[in-house]
């Protein structure tokens, strides 16, 4: 189910237990502001999610509270992860899901990366 994304933060949110260690993940790339692993569910090729190590449900509570060290950290995270898999040429998409109508089913910020084939439409 869609999450609203204006309820509090939730410690028990299946990121917030990877990123803890008590849940296992593939993990693909960590650094102090953000931990990347391979999505459970892969839609593409290449299906790789990049989360924040701080506590924010999504995009807009991150964009609204974080520090711009946390933000420019995720960000640049983010970069590094898509270079690290080869994604820049021929190049890839990022998608993160806000709310109800974005879909977002996991109250924890998460950037998809996709990529390592042609992706089609930008909204099926
Ligand atoms: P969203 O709809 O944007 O909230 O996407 C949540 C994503 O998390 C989906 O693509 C799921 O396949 C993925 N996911 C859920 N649980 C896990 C998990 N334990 N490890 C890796 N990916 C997961």
């Amino acid at each position: 189910m869609p999450i609203d994304p204006t309820l509090p933060y939730d410690a028990n949110n299946i990121f917030a237990k990877i990123l803890r260690g008590e849940i296992p993940s593939n993990k693909v790339y960590e650094d102090e502001w953000a931990y990347a692993f391979e999505d459970i569910n892969p839609q593409a090729e290449v299906h790789t999610l990049v989360i924040p190590k701080g506590e924010y449900v999504s995009w807009d509570d991150f964009s609204t509270k974080a520090s711009d060290a946390e933000i420019g950290g995720f960000v640049r995270a983010v970069g590094t992860v898509a270079r690290a898999k080869g994604l820049v040429e021929p190049g890839y998409r990022l998608l993160a899901n806000i709310g109800v109508h974005g879909g977002q089913e996991v109250p924890h910020l998460h950037v998809h990366i996709f990529g390592g084939q042609p992706l089609g439409r930008m909204i099926a």
